[in-house]
């Protein structure tokens, strides 16, 4: 087989990472790369330990000079995102990745790389069989299907592990320094609805053209919402006009900010014109309120023959417009720590009438555990004083900014000797697994690096071989200061 990563510095790092790529592991697809691991460990006479999920534990004793320093966690995932061209034939389940090398970059031709998070779990090997590296106990932990929900993290056991600092090596680039992620829960309002007969003009009402986004990553953009956008418009018709709702839905994903979202509507004819002119008022508003962030809004109000159809029960519909109006919506703080990060938030991605009850799912996300409960805490109240109830699934833990670390220090020190500039402090408003992990090692200072990558989860994945080389030698670096 050829060894297009030969030659290229440092040896051992990239020797490993090569073998990896030849290793399929995409997330639910772990067992042989954990198995590849522990084998290392294994030959190396390391303590480890493999768990039924795959997630893998290996120990490297402390150096001469270390045994009093208090033992560091290196951590990344296992498992990569397996994405392909349209054109090509490669097959995940047993096909090696055709990589090559670009000028400073490494590539896989037609798919994913897998550099997220297969950079980490090669250095960790790297840094695991060389004797050379003064360093702390070090546990090194491989956890697997990240990319699918944290899973790995989610059931490892880490009682044996007695780190008290924690380097994890998911990010994507260099010079950065995450330091704090949100926590994040999904939560399902359900109102009892109640429907009768009546006749009028049916109308169909469609806002769309909406830009939309990832409800963690694009949320501070202030983008519209067309759920919250049908929740003004409908109060604002009920206002100047007689309507019925006669069905409403938007939205298919709690974590996507909705871009279009439609009702339909039963109308008196004499209120036809009433409401039309309301909805152009109402489009013009919000095309400049929206303006900058959201040119493209768009809003139709078509009116169709006079039939029959089975309507909301008023009540019901107030309720329904009321909850619109009233349940929080976007940012609802941003850090005090950390400059332009988002705080706590939360999304209605999702919104629909069905035959017995209308259903709001939101993504709610914190990097403060107390505001986001505030935030759950407001939403029960609201749905159970109307009449209507709630669930929730996917709850995750947030990963709270410590504003005294030593680690964070050392890792600011050892960077501006290393390279004369200064590591930036970030934080992501989504969850990574510092956050499970830092709930099952109270009080443990953690921080997030990586080399620079491009393009994660694309075929067009790529990952620097000098940023790669910097950020090991970093690592290791770290690693050497951290005596006593
Ligand atoms: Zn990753």
């Amino acid at each position: 087989m050829n060894n297009r990563l030969e030659g290229l510095q440092p040896e051992r790092v990239f020797y490993y990472f090569e073998e990896l790529t030849r290793i399929p592991h995409g997330s639910g697809n772990t067992k042989k790369i954990s198995d590849y691991c522990a084998d290392m460990a294994k030959a190396h006479g390391l303590e480890y330990y493999q768990d039924e999920l795959n997630n893998l534990i290996i120990i490297k004793p402390a150096s001469a000079g270390y045994a009093e320093s208090p033992a560091v966690m290196l951590q990344g995932h296992l498992d990569m995102v397996n994405e392909k061209t349209d054109e090509s034939a490669h097959d995940f389940s047993k096909d090696p990745l055709d990589i090559d090398v670009d000028g400073d970059w490494i590539y896989a031709h037609d798919t994913t790389l897998g550099g997220d998070d297969g950079i980490a779990v090669a250095m960790m090997l790297a840094i695991l069989e060389d004797q050379s590296l003064a360093h702390p106990r070090l546990e090194c932990v491989f956890t697997i299907d990240e990319e699918v929900g944290m899973e790995g993290a989610a059931g490892i056991d880490l009682s044996m592990c007695r780190s008290r600092y924690l380097l994890n090596l998911d990010s994507e680039e260099e010079g950065i320094m995450l330091s704090s992620c949100a926590g994040g829960v999904r939560y399902d309002l359900q109102l009892p609805v109640r429907y009768a007969k009546a006749k009028g003009v049916r109308a169909d009402l469609v806002i769309s053209g909406l830009k939309g986004g990832h409800s963690g990553a694009e949320i501070d953009k202030q983008r519209a919402n067309a759920n919250i956008l049908m929740g003004r418009l409908l109060f604002r018709l009920d206002l100047e006009g007689d309507y019925s709702l006669i069905s409403l839905e938007g939205g298919s994903k709690d974590n996507a900010i909705t871009r279009t979202c439609r009702a339909e509507l039963l109308v008196d004819e004499e209120a036809v014109q009433t409401l039309e002119k309301e909805t152009a008022d109402f489009l013009a508003e919000i095309r400049n309120e929206y303006q900058t962030v959201d040119p493209d809004i768009d809003i139709t109000l078509e009116f169709k023959t006079a039939q029959q159809a089975q309507i909301l029960n008023p009540l019901d519909q107030e309720k329904v417009i009321f909850l619109l109006m009233q349940a929080p919506y976007g940012v609802q703080a941003m850090s005090t720590d950390i400059e332009g990060l988002v705080e706590t938030s939360l999304n209605l991605g999702v919104m629909r009438l069905t035959e017995d009850h209308f259903m709001m799912r939101y993504s709610i996300r914190s990097c403060i555990n107390s505001r986001k409960k505030l935030l759950c805490d407001k939403l029960e109240y609201l749905i159970q004083f109307l009449g209507g109830d709630f669930t929730f699934t996917g709850d995750y833990p947030e990963w709270e900014y410590k504003r005294d670390s030593n680690f964070r220090a050392l890792l600011a020190d050892v960077y501006e000797e290393k390279y004369g500039s200064k590591m930036q402090v970030q934080a992501i408003h989504a969850g990574l697994e510092c956050g499970i992990i830092g709930k099952k090692l109270p009080g443990i200072d953690m921080v997030s690096i990586g080399p620079d990558m491009k393009d994660i989860h694309t075929p067009q994945e790529r990952l620097s071989i000098s940023s790669t080389a910097r950020t090991y030698d970093f690592v290791c670096e770290v690693l050497k200061r951290m005596q006593n």
